[in-house]
Parts: structure tokens; C-alpha cells; sequence
């Protein structure tokens, strides 16, 4: 296990020489002790990564060559699928299955982005016809320079690579702060670089907490550009310290995402896709199905069918065998989600779940939880749990549906359930959010754009879209 700074190409420690604990939220017990990173390591990251982009080889390379160090790095993640998916489960709490998928995509980025690269050897230059005769133009696709990229805690290694691997792509640096919850995979991927022949400096990760490394990477006038994940409140303040040295910035930030099931709908099935639009990862999802909206016919009994299959739910230990639902990333979120739970125990109907499950008092689990009947400006109904709460509300019409659906201000997902196709469409294009799935919800492909709008982000990560976030256009024109 790496549980030091990766920094130039090599691992080392704080240059406070201090660590953190890191806790296993199945039994709240620290079972490793990783380097705190602080500012003096953001400036000697950033120093590396400066050097790596201004004079080192890595943005001199061709994309295919850049490709082929991607996809060997993917070739080791996938190769290493065990004891990756085993130590995302101890990090970061979730069923085993469930860090297997998330290793399994990380590879797949970073080979979908090797991809990428290579591509890039044709599509960097593009001849842009003139109206003048006498000039010629054309529009070059450069990297931006040195990235920094600061993720959150719910897919450690994942959210790693829907950052790194596009960057690195684009011919671009990186330093990357890990949260600070969940740090250990983020940081096997130094050597996996290494392995893979990375050049030193052209990837550094520094473990920290927010305000001590997180704060100084997006201050660091060395930075060119800031990738972020996580809350709003961050992003914003992460955007308003960017805008100082006008640093470009792509955030991807919270959600509540509503999922309007229409009454022809084969209840079997809205029941699987709510199920697991909002319990899956615990419910520790930006896009998760944090909002039901249910046409009045199906609404009782689709209500009695989820409250029946929340309780089938096996919670437990993310390593044991059949659990769905394992511990909250760490006490702290465990408390906050809880309170939020009793804040709607007095806005809404209970259905199901409620609190903490009985024997299991030792680890940060919380039941499966679902409320009915909130009023539209009820805390729960609006603002983000990031844990296993569903709000549950009926509609009569599609005008209402759409409304209430768009009544956030967020716009990360939402999703719609219909037999009848052209509503399930006309619906679709009313919603006002980044991402939009048809009779199913939460399944991310790395081709396809993500990203939210209105307080859920700027920009789009994942697919062709993901690598722009990198690249630079320049204008070369000449006069014959
Ligand atoms: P967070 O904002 O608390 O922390 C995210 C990261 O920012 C961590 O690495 C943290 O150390 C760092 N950070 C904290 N304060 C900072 C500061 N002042 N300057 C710089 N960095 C700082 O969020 P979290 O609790 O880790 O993650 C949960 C949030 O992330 C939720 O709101 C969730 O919706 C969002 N999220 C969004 C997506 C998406 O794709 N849109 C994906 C995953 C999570």
C-alpha cells in the first residue's frame, strides 16, 4: 500500500513529515496513517509538473506515444483488479461488486483515452477557410499545461481517471489531491505511471485536506488549469480563487436528480431502476435518484413495492458475500446523513428505513430510507443527502411532472420512465440537466459527455468532451 506523496516521479514523504489517519468505515478504525500534504508539497509538485510540461518529453511526444504509456497503465489497473477493488472497499466502504466495476472503468478510461490520443495525431490541425484570398489559417489543438485536478471520496480511483487520463492525453501535467477520506488507490497510480514509463513530474499526487493542499493547488500561480469534483460550496470557492489569475476551471458538482415514472410503466421496473439509482454506492452519488416523482395511478402501490424491496436490502461489510449496501464513507458523513434523515422525519412520511440498522451500530451503515408526501420546499426534497434517502412525490400530468422535476438548482440528471417513446423524448428535452436517461438510470459510459448544468457544474468530462478540457485552440495564420 502507497501511502505517501508521488512527486516528481518518486514517492516521499510531507515536508512537515506529518500524516493522517485513514479509517475503515465498517468499524471506524484507522488502518493506515497517509503523508498530510501542505503547501510546501503543492508548490514542489507543481514545480515538477511545470518543468515536466515546459521542457520535459511528455507534451513533445506524439499522441500515439502518449497512447501507448495509457493504455499500459490501463493494461496494470486492469491487470491489478483484486487488490485495487479490495482497497476502494476499505477506503471508501462500498460492496465489493461494486469497486470491482469501478476498477474495471478506470482501466477502461485510461485505455478509451489512449485511444484518444492517438486520434489526436491526425485531429490536432484543422485548415479553416478564409473569405480573404492572399492569407491561409489554420486552428491547432495544444494542452493547456499544467492541471490540477481535486476529486472527492465516492469513486476514488474512478473519479482519479475521468481527470488524469484525459489530461495526460492531451499532452498536458497533473497534480492531483485525492480526497482526503479516501487517498490510498488514487495514490497506487504512481506507480502504475512509473511502470508504465510516465516521464517523472508529468503526473504528482498529493493526499491533504481541503484547505491545506486543496486551497494552495488552486492558488498556485503555476497552475494553468483546475479540474474539480465535489460540493458547490468548494466549487464556488475554488471558481472565485481561479478567476484571480483567470485559470480555467471545469467543475463537476453536486445534484438532486429527479426520476419521473409515467403509469404505463412495467412496475417491475421502475422498481429495479429507483432501487438502484439510489442505493447503489450507498446512495453516495452526485446523479443518484435522490428525487421519485410517481403518476398518481401507480403511486400507492409503486410506494409499497419500494418500501418492500428497501427492506430485502442486505446491508453489511463490503467484502461479504450478497451485500448491496455497505457503510457511509466515514462517521462524519454517517452523522450528517442521519441528521438529515431526521430533519425528514418531520417533513414527510416514513416508508421505510430510518436509521441506523440493528447490529451494525459499530460501522457507518444507515438503512435504506425512503420518504413520501414532503411538501415541493421541504428541506429533503431539495437539498443533496448524498446517502441511501429517497423523496418520494406524486404528479398528475406531464406539465407537472416537468415542472416540479426542473424545480431545483441543480441539473446534474434526471431520468423518465415511459412505455409511450415520444413522451419518454418530449420529456427527456424538457428537463433542464446535463445528463438525461430513458427508461433506465444512472448506467455512465465513457464515451458519452457528463456533466451538469445551472449550480451542478461547468463543463463536461468523460468522451472527446473530457479531452477538450485539455487542449487549447490556437490560431496560426500566414500571409503568402
Ligand atoms: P468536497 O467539496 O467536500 O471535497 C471535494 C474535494 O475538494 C476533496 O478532495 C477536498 O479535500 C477538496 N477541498 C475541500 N475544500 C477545499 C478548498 N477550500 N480548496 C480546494 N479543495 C478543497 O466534496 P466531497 O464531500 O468530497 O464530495 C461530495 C460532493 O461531490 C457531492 O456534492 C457530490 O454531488 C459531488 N460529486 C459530483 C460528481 C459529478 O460528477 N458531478 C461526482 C462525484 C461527487
Amino acid at each position: 500500500m502507497k501511502n505517501q506523496l508521488f512527486i516528481d516521479g518518486t514517492y516521499c514523504d510531507a515536508a512537515s513529515g506529518e500524516v493522517f489517519d485513514v479509517i475503515d468505515p465498517s468499524d471506524r478504525q484507522v488502518f493506515a496513517q497517509v503523508a498530510r500534504g501542505g503547501a510546501d508539497d503543492i508548490d514542489r509538485a507543481v514545480g515538477a509538473a511545470r518543468r515536466a510540461f515546459d521542457t520535459g518529453p511528455w507534451p513533445r511526444m506524439s499522441g500515439s506515444e502518449r497512447g501507448a504509456v495509457l493504455r499500459r497503465m490501463g493494461d496494470t489497473i486492469a491487470a491489478r483488479r483484486d487488490d485495487l477493488a479490495r482497497l476502494e472497499v476499505q477506503d471508501n466502504g462500498k460492496p465489493l461488486p461494486e469497486a470491482n466495476w469501478d476498477i474495471d472503468d478506470t482501466a477502461g478510461v485510461f485505455h478509451f483515452y489512449a485511444d484518444l490520443a492517438a486520434r489526436l495525431d491526425n485531429s490536432a490541425e484543422q485548415d479553416i477557410p478564409l473569405a480573404m484570398e492572399g492569407f491561409t489559417s489554420k486552428a491547432v489543438k495544444e494542452p493547456v499545461g499544467v492541471a490540477g485536478a481535486i476529486i472527492p471520496w465516492n469513486f476514488p480511483m474512478l473519479m482519479a481517471s475521468w481527470k488524469v487520463a484525459p489530461a495526460l492525453a492531451a499532452g498536458c501535467t497533473v497534480v492531483l489531491k485525492p480526497s482526503e477520506l479516501t487517498p490510498l488507490t488514487a495514490l497506487e497510480l504512481g506507480e502504475i505511471a512509473n511502470e508504465a514509463g510516465l516521464p517523472p513530474g508529468a503526473l504528482n499526487i498529493v493526499p491533504g485536506f481541503g484547505p491545506e493542499a486543496g486551497q494552495p493547488l488552486t492558488e498556485h500561480p503555476g497552475v494553468d488549469k483546475l479540474a474539480f469534483t465535489g460540493s458547490v460550496p468548494t466549487g464556488s470557492q475554488i471558481m472565485a480563487t481561479a478567476a484571480r489569475d483567470i485559470k480555467t476551471v471545469s467543475l463537476e458538482l453536486g445534484g438532486k436528480s429527479p426520476l419521473v415514472v409515467f403509469a404505463d410503466t412495467p412496475i417491475d421496473e421502475a422498481v429495479e431502476w429507483i432501487m438502484f439509482g439510489i442505493f447503489w454506492n450507498q446512495g453516495e452519488v452526485c446523479s443518484a435518484t435522490s428525487r421519485v416523482l410517481i403518476e398518481e395511478p401507480i403511486y400507492e402501490p409503486l410506494l409499497a413495492r419500494l418500501a418492500e424491496e428497501a427492506r430485502k436490502i442486505r446491508i453489511g461489510h463490503g467484502l461479504d458475500d450478497g451485500v448491496l449496501l455497505g457503510p457511509l464513507v466515514s462517521p462524519s458523513q454517517h452523522e450528517k446523513v442521519l441528521a438529515a434523515i431526521e430533519r425528514g422525519k418531520t417533513e414527510g412520511r416514513l416508508v421505510s428505513g430510518g436509521g441506523v440498522p440493528e447490529g451494525l451500530e459499530h460501522g457507518c451503515y444507515v438503512q435504506p430510507t425512503i420518504f413520501a408526501d414532503m411538501a415541493e420546499d421541504a428541506w429533503i426534497w431539495r437539498e443533496e443527502i448524498f446517502g441511501p434517502v429517497v423523496c418520494v412525490k406524486p404528479f398528475t400530468t406531464e406539465d407537472e411532472a416537468i415542472r416540479m422535476a426542473n424545480d431545483s438548482r441543480f441539473g446534474l440528471a434526471a431520468a423518465v420512465m415511459s412505455a409511450d417513446l415520444d413522451r419518454a423524448e418530449r420529456v427527456a428535452r424538457a428537463f433542464r440537466a446535463g445528463i438525461v436517461w430513458i427508461n433506465c438510470s444512472q448506467p455512465t459510459f465513457t464515451e458519452a459527455p457528463w456533466g451538469g448544468t445551472k449550480q451542478s457544474g461547468i463543463g463536461r468530462e468523460l468522451g472527446e468532451w473530457g479531452l477538450n478540457n485539455y487542449l487549447e485552440i490556437k490560431q496560426i495564420t500566414a500571409y503568402d
